[in-house]
């Protein structure tokens, strides 16, 4: 069986990256990404609906080492997908990974301070490898179930009919009545894209979300890359972007009704007096209680404003053979329906864990500094930002756990094990009312009501938290199996 010190799982942003950090932070630690499909990218090489692009900025949605030079700061998707495998190759990772290996079960053993992890491939081959820590970048959602609601009379639509995560790649839609199911992210990137040359194109949502308009390409970063060496542009114009939504962020908390105001006033500033902003565009939540929805250089008004697109707020009673039924009685006619109705979140990859033979469900553990899980030894997970870009907390998970790999190796320690204190209680792990969080509240694990068992959710707290403090403090507890008969004390490999 192959042994190396560190498994990664999975090659999507969070796990090249984390290569990235570990051979330049650990360099003596042997490594091996698991990945279960059969290309470099994750979420950026699955999603293949028109107009696929973040909705934050690459200057905090790239990594911290590498800086992002592409004009449009909101990038489409094959962009951020070529950057993260540009990312691989600069690195030397690409030999490092081996895809089609679809993690299933990890087993720990404490005698041998060992996880054994086995992977699936396509040919229904199983594969096991041993290592010391696992660290699972396996991204937050079914990559093969996205979330569907089921709907009366499906079944009976004429038409085609597919959910967004699943869109196939030979679909025409010029000429054609699409109706897109959702308001988030996902509806408001398709909308304007496909509305460009469908006969017309309904957003249809069954309550609004907060949008707001920003340019696609940030003028300052570009001048900054005129005049300054890329990597000192590239770090202004994070710090500024960092600083901003926080900002941002915090004055939507603190002024949730001001705030409110001035985003459905932009928005009222973009349709015209005429358009019925109250009922499509005013939401019921406060401004971040869900995240808000980024559309860059106003496309979708634009499309509404010249009546390619148009939204519908209202519920579905059932599919007709020819389109949608409302619950107002209205029909909206179709020749294609995409469901963009959200994902099904999962925790480390669905992969079942076993503790020295019992078996642990990660989702009843306390998370532990928003990576570790308590009791469970020599595993790390990331998991981003919800208000802010994910890679900024992806980043500083991985330089934690190369610290904490750094120190085991100092202090010839082979295990660590975040020990949870029963008298820290219980909260919901994050603080957002959406749709996917909401659905997902039992996989989620539980967020302690104090350090280091609660998460931050702000990227300033976190940098001095993760890149400062000190990783034994006295709640991650360092030690060593048993020894065995011959057994030697780790050592740094040469
Ligand atoms: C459409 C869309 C747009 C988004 N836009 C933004 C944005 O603008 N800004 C932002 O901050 N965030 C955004 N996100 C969140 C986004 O997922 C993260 O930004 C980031 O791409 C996550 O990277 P990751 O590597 O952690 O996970 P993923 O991209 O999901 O990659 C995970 C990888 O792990 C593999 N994997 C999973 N389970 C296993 C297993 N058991 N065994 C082996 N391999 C496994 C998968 O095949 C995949 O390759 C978006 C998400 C979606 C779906």
């Amino acid at each position: 069986m192959d042994h190396v010190d560190v498994i990664i799982v999975g090659a999507g942003l969070s796990g090249i990256g984390a290569a990235v950090h570990l051979r330049k932070q650990s360099p003596d630690r042997t490594y091996a990404i698991l990945e279960g499909r059969d290309a470099i990218g994750g979420t950026w090489d699955l999603f293949r609906y028109p107009g696929i692009r973040s909705d934050s900025d690459m200057y905090t949605l790239g990594y911290a080492f590498k800086p992002w030079t592409n004009a449009k700061a909101i990038a489409d998707g094959p962009s951020i997908r070529e950057y993260v495998r540009e990312t691989s190759r600069e690195n030397d990772i690409d030999r490092h990974i081996r895809f089609g290996h679809k993690v299933k079960r990890a087993s720990w053993s404490t005698p041998d301070a060992r996880w054994t992890v086995e992977a699936e491939k396509a040919n229904g081959e199983t594969v096991k490898l041993t290592c010391n820590f696992l660290f699972m970048c396996a991204g937050y959602y079914s990559y093969d179930n996205p979330h569907q609601p089921q709907f009366e009379g499906m079944g009976d639509f004429k038409g085609t009919h597919f959910h967004a995560q699943l869109w196939p790649e030979e679909l025409d839609t010029t000429g054609k009545r699409v109706v897109i199911i959702g308001s988030g992210a996902t509806a408001v990137t398709i909308v304007p894209e496909v509305a460009k040359d469908a006969a017309h194109v309904t957003m249809l949502q069954r309550s609004p979300t907060y949008m707001v308009s920003r340019p696609s390409e940030d003028p300052i970063a570009n001048w900054l890359r005129t005049w300054l060496p890329p990597k000192v542009a590239y770090h202004i114009t994070r710090w500024k972007n960092v600083s901003l939504q926080m900002f941002f962020f915090n004055l939507a908390r603190k002024k949730p009704e001001q705030t409110k105001e001035r985003l459905i006033g932009l928005v009222r500033e973009e349709l015209g007096p005429d358009y019925d902003v109250e009922t499509h565009f005013t939401p019921r939540y406060n401004p971040w209680d869900q995240r808000l929805c980024l559309v860059p250089d106003s496309d979708i008004f634009q499309q509404i404003k010249a009546g390619k697109a148009s939204v519908v707020t209202d519920e579905i009673e059932r599919f007709t053979p020819t389109g949608i039924k409302l619950k107002s009685g209205a029909e909206l006619p179709a020749d294609i329906i995409v469901s963009a109705t959200g994902l099904r979140l999962n925790l480390i990859g669905d992969v079942q864990l076993t503790v020295d033979g019992a078996p642990v469900d990660a989702s009843k553990s306390l998370s532990y500094k928003g990576m570790f899980f308590s009791d469970i030894p020599n595993l790390a997970s990331t998991f981003g930002y919800t208000n802010a870009s994910w890679t900024l907390k992806a980043d500083l998970t991985c330089e934690y756990v190369c610290r904490t790999l750094n120190h085991m190796r100092d202090t010839g320690t082979k295990i660590c094990i975040p020990k949870r204190d029963p008298s820290v209680g219980e909260e919901s792990w994050l603080p957002l009312t959406s749709g996917y969080i909401e659905r997902a509240r039992e996989v989620l694990p539980r967020n302690g009501d104090r350090k280091p068992w609660k998460l931050n959710q702000n990227y300033a707290l976190d940098l001095m938290a993760l890149r400062y403090g000190a990783v034994d403090d006295g709640t991650m507890q360092f030690s060593n199996p048993p020894a065995k008969a011959g057994a030697e004390p780790m050592k740094a490999a040469a």
